[in-house]
């Protein structure tokens, strides 16, 4: 083939594939409503929603007596995914224990940028780097993204994300890259809302604290919309944990792995567990056993293999807290590359705005500071685009967590880094599920728990399919979003459209049972610090019904407060223990204790 013939060949292959994307972005732009998911969900899960779970002492009653009869499936770790495997594993109508050395959602789980993504990022890395495996990574977090929303409404929801353009060029290139974002969701099925590009008068009303210049001062030419989802994280993983415990399964906090106890065949056969609030030791027996502790998953497979190698690769990301007014009401900001290349979110969340996030190799811990440095810059990074002067002193609250990011246990190279998740068994039968992210929780579990029935042929003859796809969270069953005014109208006397508003989003439908607690006692409408919408009431739910053992684990998971506005939780400690020693008849020691304790633990929620 001659030259010319040659480039002549290329520009119309090139024109082509352009067309077929274009052709394809517009029949999807046309139809969202065919690349939408429509979901029946399980109507059966909504009768059994109506009860509280059993106590923690009943639960700790129940892994006592496995010695008589052992759980068909033992996770260690309630993060996401433990939680996940739970509730997947419980579904199936396995007899399931999960259990977790601190609170639900007290790694990892609660500390993330609360995005349900496929990931703009990967898909450039995907495209640009002709990465088949990245494509199928967006392509199923984007099909994860829809179910997510479906499982808990009152919990998760659509995001529109600004992507601000100072170049003219960059308004067609990110409109493609979006669109081809839009495609994939499409293919997937996961379609929530079909991006948009938009001139700079229309970005700037859009979002009125956005920069009218860029960081090397040229004009903004326009913006990119599109659409993710976005979750309150610890609440999210509570209400799968919860679920779970409801269906049947045996969940325990503050219980932590010590040890593995092995059958004569040296194969695991349960664990040894001490129970962090008592200090008493128990044995727990089961015929398999799930390593789902995020970051934290080599101290579990050295327990297994004091010398298998360490996998886990602990990279810190930091967030800051800011007030609401730093971004418009409803639209989150992506600065897609900083000075140093990173990609950087503002997002609205809960009435304040969040900003992050860094990244920053680090020592295995539970409970990660954040460092003067990283809030600094977060701080440069989003300066560069707002309107208004950001300084320290707006930053409400700062906060880290560890990316379970894992070496692949099976490669031979053991330098890759994975970005998708891994399963891989032990010498003694355990499996370890490692990486992946919050939004695939689901799918995840879902791997794990097939992955462990092909290796138990036992719990795979006993066991059903997996339903979680349909099958709606806690709370969520009947959710509709006339919820927070209905709760508003009917209680005006009691609490404020703030907190009726707070209730909806944080129980769903579970909220009547917060507020039947205020008709018996209207003392428990009162707030607990005035700014902030949350009441007593909650503080007696959450005990009584959410497995909430400590009063730091109302103050950051239960509800948010130390995470939006870190004096706000400080100042609220004394008024939580006190509250929450009624429910649990703390002794005036268990609750200095308890106080002291509260103190330490909110320090993590400031720089150092
Ligand atoms: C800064 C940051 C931002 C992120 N943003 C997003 C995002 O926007 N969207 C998204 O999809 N993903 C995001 N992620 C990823 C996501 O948060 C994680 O993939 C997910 O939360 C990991 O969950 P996990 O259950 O595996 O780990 P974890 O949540 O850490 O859970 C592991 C649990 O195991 C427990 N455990 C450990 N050892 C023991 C033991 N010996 N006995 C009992 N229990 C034990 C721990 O206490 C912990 O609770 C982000 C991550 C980070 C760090």
């Amino acid at each position: 083939m001659k030259s010319n013939e040659f480039f002549s060949w290329v520009r119309r292959r090139a024109l082509y594939i352009g067309a077929g994307v274009v052709g394809t972005a517009l029949v999807i732009n046309s139809f969202p409503a065919i690349t939408s998911r429509k979901f029946r969900n399980s109507a059966e899960l909504s009768l059994k929603y109506e009860h509280a779970p059993p106590t923690r002492s009943a639960n700790i009653e129940r892994l006592d007596g496995s010695i008589q009869k052992p759980f068909d499936v033992l996770i260690i770790g309630g993060g996401a995914t433990g939680a996940g495997c739970a509730l997947d594993a419980t579904l199936r109508g396995l007899d399931v224990a999960i259990i977790e050395k601190n609170d639900f959602a007290s790694g990892t789980s609660s500390r993330s940028t609360k995005l349900i993504h496929g990931g703009v990022r990967y898909l450039e890395k995907a495209v640009f780097g002709l990465d088949l495996a990245q494509l199928i990574l967006v392509y199923e977090a984007l099909r994860e993204r829809s179910i997510m929303i479906n499982q808990a409404p009152h919990l998760c929801s659509i995001i529109p994300t600004m992507l601000p353009c100072y170049r003219w060029w960059e308004v067609p290139f990110y409109y493609a890259g979006l669109k081809t974002y839009d495609v994939v969701a499409a293919l997937s099925k996961g379609t929530l809302k079909n991006s948009f590009a938009m001139f700079s008068a229309e970005a700037k009303s859009e979002f009125p604290t956005l920069r009218p210049k860029g960081p090397d001062e040229s004009d903004l030419c326009g913006a990119i919309i599109y659409y993710d989802g976005q979750q309150d994280d610890a609440r999210m993983n509570l209400s799968v944990a919860l679920s779970a415990a409801i269906r049947g399964a045996t969940v325990c906090n503050y219980m932590k792995v010590v040890d593995i106890l092995r059958n004569d065949d040296s194969q695991a056969c349960g664990v040894k567990v001490c129970d962090e609030i008592s200090g008493e030791v128990h044995s727990v027996y089961a015929k398999s056993i799930i390593n789902a502790t995020g970051p934290l998953t080599d101290d579990i497979r050295k327990l297994e293999d004091s010398k298998a190698e360490d996998i886990a690769v602990p990279s810190a990301g930091v967030h800051i807290a800011l007030p609401g007014h730093f971004t418009s009401r409803s639209n989150a900001l992506i600065i897609p590359k900083t000075k140093d290349g990173r990609v950087v979110f503002m997002v609205p969340w809960l009435g304040h705005t969040i900003a992050g996030t860094t990244d920053r190799i680090v020592e295995r811990t539970g409970e990660p500071r954040p460092t003067e440095e990283d809030v600094e810059f977060i701080l440069e990074s989003v300066r560069d685009y707002l309107a208004l002067d950001v300084k320290r002193t707006d930053v409400l609250s700062v906060w880290a967590g560890i990316r379970p990011l894992a070496k692949d246990p099976n490669a031979k190279n053991s330098a890759s880094i994975l970005r998708e998740h891994s399963i891989s068994m032990g010498p003694e039968g355990i499996v370890t599920i490692t990486g992946g992210k919050w939004t695939t929780y689901r799918k995840m579990a879902e791997d794990t728990v097939n992955f462990l029935l092909s290796h138990y042929q036992g719990l795979a003859r006993k066991a059903s399919k997996c339903s979680t796809e349909t099958t709606q969270l806690v709370g969520a069953h009947g959710f509709s979003p006339l919820l927070k005014s209905e709760i508003a109208q009917s209680h005006r006397d009691l609490i404020t459209s703030e907190t009726a508003k707070h209730l909806a989003r944080n129980y769903g439908t579970r909220a009547t049972a917060v507020l039947r607690l205020v008709s018996e006692n209207a003392e428990l409408a009162e707030r607990i610090v005035p700014e902030a919408p949350v009441i007593a009431a909650e503080v007696q739910y959450c005990a009584e019904s959410e497995y909430a053992e400590r009063a730091i684990d109302f103050l950051t998971r239960r509800t948010r407060m130390a995470f939006l506005n870190i004096e706000q939780a400080r100042r609220s400690v004394p008024k939580v223990v006190e509250l929450m020693a009624r429910v649990k008849d703390w002794s005036a020691e268990r609750q200095e204790q308890e106080t002291k304790e509260a103190f330490r633990y909110l320090q993590q929620f400031t720089a150092q």
